[in-house]
């Protein structure tokens, strides 16, 4: 039997119904990740391209035997079925699927690097991170999940519903 890893997956929404291209998303995610854990969803101000709706972010946590670059091609097909269009890079998507952590591995190929590179600086994977694993040691980088949050801008980030 295949090895199982544990994994780390953020989601992101900014066009149409949010919450539910979410919720598609974790369905057809449960189809190769197991015990799920989810965080909750957080409404966060767009990031590189400014001009955009206001995004949903979650961050979930699974275990998976998908070797990387096949979870990798799972993640992108269900972007396609669930009608992501090609954009812009950091433009409105109605769904983006990044892997944030692989097990303890550190990948640096084209096509996939993980830990996703753009997750030490964004506030809106650090949060969610954090909900589910704060302590958590960031293979490669020798900080916790919450000593990297505590060095960002949480400003404009709220959860969502918020209640
Ligand atoms: P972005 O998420 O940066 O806005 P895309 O979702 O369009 O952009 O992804 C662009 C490319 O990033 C993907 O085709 C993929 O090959 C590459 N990539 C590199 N590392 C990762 C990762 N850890 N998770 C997801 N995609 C990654
Ligand atoms: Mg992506």
């Amino acid at each position: 039997m295949a090895k199982k890893e544990t994994v780390y997956i953020a989601l992101g929404s900014n066009l149409g119904d949010r919450a539910e291209f979410l919720y598609r998303a974790r369905q057809l995610l449960s189809e190769f990740i197991t015990e799920m854990h989810c965080s909750r969803l957080y409404q966060t101000p767009p990031w590189g391209v400014l001009e955009q709706p206001l995004f949903l972010n979650q961050v979930l946590r699974g275990d998976t035997t998908l070797p990387p670059l096949k979870l990798l091609d799972s993640l992108k097909n269900i972007e396609k079925h669930l009608g992501r269009k090609t954009t812009l890079r950091f433009g409105p998507r109605v769904i983006d699927l990044d892997i944030l952590l692989y097990g303890e591995r550190v990948i640096r190929s084209a096509r996939l690097q993980v830990p996703h590179p753009r997750m030490f600086e964004r506030a809106f994977v650090m949060l969610p991170l954090a909900e589910l694993s704060p302590d958590l040691i960031i293979p490669g980088s020798g900080k916790s999940v919450n000593q990297v949050l505590s060095s960002l801008d949480t400003t404009g980030i709220s959860l969502f519903p918020s209640s």
